[in-house]
């Protein structure tokens, strides 16, 4: 007897960071190992609404993402995995929802506002899609029924305007009939948001990112770049790991937002973390020999990522076929909701469509 079913998705970014993991794939697998239903969307629609201009990478940007997704324990067997576009119901959903949400609300979705303040984009020449992607994301969560969404704070309106769609939808059209849509639930994810290694917010295009692909190597090279404290010159001078509040700029953040490394070993050497800060407080730690010991601890945790992702990565036909089943599998249950959808409208079933 599963929990409860899940739905949650990721843009096709390519390959994966340690933020992706942090900030989903490590909860979508835990969830997947307590027995909830996963349905997992690699999101190519959604991609559109930001990225339509040039889509030169997306399907090798799919491959490459499912591969991590694979590679970091996501078992085929138990979760579905899918491609959006490739069930064409979330369209059908998406565009009969559109019809049950005013533009006046779409435009209050906090999410929307700051996409548009950090993609730098003219509120006048948003497009009609981009407008209306919290619906699109409403039509991807019911289409599947799905009992609760995994998400973080930021994404939380989007599952209330969720709700607020599948109430309305079972109140005009189900009177005489039961409910077609459950109200999905909110599972937030707790999670520290991790920092890029520069310690600004974390971008595969600024390049601050470590991949769950990298190799041993690569994370060395990578965390030897990493955001210290900019007083500790010398490996006895004493440091600090975290934040320093003394010492404020104009807008009254810490000058010093805290290590980088120390921050990382919060997370991936919880066990390590408190000896680190106290060894580097009383200067008998050095940031070089630090750095070392994270990228080693990085390396091993990501190591049975990295190989199974590369045996995957051995059989491209493997890959193939279990985005096909799960496509399948998929347009299964979204192709039963859409029939009691079309039923309730009183529009026409899909075998009297052809008729
Ligand atoms: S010793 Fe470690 S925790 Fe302390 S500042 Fe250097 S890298 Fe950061």
């Amino acid at each position: 007897m599963k929990k409860g079913r899940i739905l949650s998705g990721m843009r096709p970014t390519g390959r994966l960071h340690l933020g992706n993991y942090v900030g989903a794939l490590e909860n979508w697998v835990r969830l997947q190992q307590e027995g909830w239903e996963n349905f997992h969307m690699v999101a190519d629609w959604h991609m559109l609404t930001t990225g339509h201009e040039d889509t030169s990478r997306l399907q090798s940007d799919i491959y490459e993402m499912v591969l991590d997704w694979l590679g970091a324990g996501l078992d085929p067997q138990r979760t579905v995995i899918f491609v959006q576009s490739a069930v064409k119901q979330h369209a059908e959903l998406h565009l009969l929802f559109s019809m049950l949400v005013s533009k006046a609300r779409l435009e209050r979705v906090p999410t929307l506002k700051e996409q548009i303040r950090d993609l730098h984009l003219d509120e006048q020449t948003i497009s009609y899609g981009h407008l209306g992607y919290s619906v699109l994301q409403a039509a991807d969560i019911l289409l599947y029924k799905a009992t609760h969404v995994p998400v973080g704070e930021d994404q939380v309106p989007h599952v209330e305007l969720t709700r607020e769609i599948a109430r309305r939808f079972n109140h005009l059209y189900c009177q005489d009939r039961p409910p077609v849509f459950p109200e999905p639930e909110v599972q937030l994810t707790h999670f520290p948001r991790l920092r890029g290694l520069d310690g600004n917010r974390m971008s595969k295009s600024v390049g601050n990112t470590i991949l769950l692909s990298d190799s041993p190597e690569e994370i060395a090279a990578r965390v030897k770049q990493a955001y210290t404290d900019p007083k500790k010159i010398r490996a006895k001078d004493p440091g600090r790991p975290e934040a320093d509040l003394s010492e404020l700029d104009a807008e009254g953040r810490p000058l010093h937002a805290g290590c980088v490394v120390f921050e990382y070993h919060r997370k991936f050497n919880s066990a390590g973390a408190a000896e680190v800060a106290r060894l580097c407080r009383v200067g008998e730690l050095a940031c070089v020999p630090d750095k070392s010991q994270l990228a080693r601890l990085l390396a091993d945790g990501l190591t049975p990522l990295r190989e199974r992702r590369a045996r995957y990565a051995a059989d491209p036909d493997q890959v193939r076929d279990i985005v096909a089943d799960g496509n399948r599998r998929a347009r299964a249950v979204a192709e039963a909701t859409m029939d009691e959808v079309r039923a309730a409208m009183g529009l026409k079933s899909s075998t009297e469509l052809v008729k």
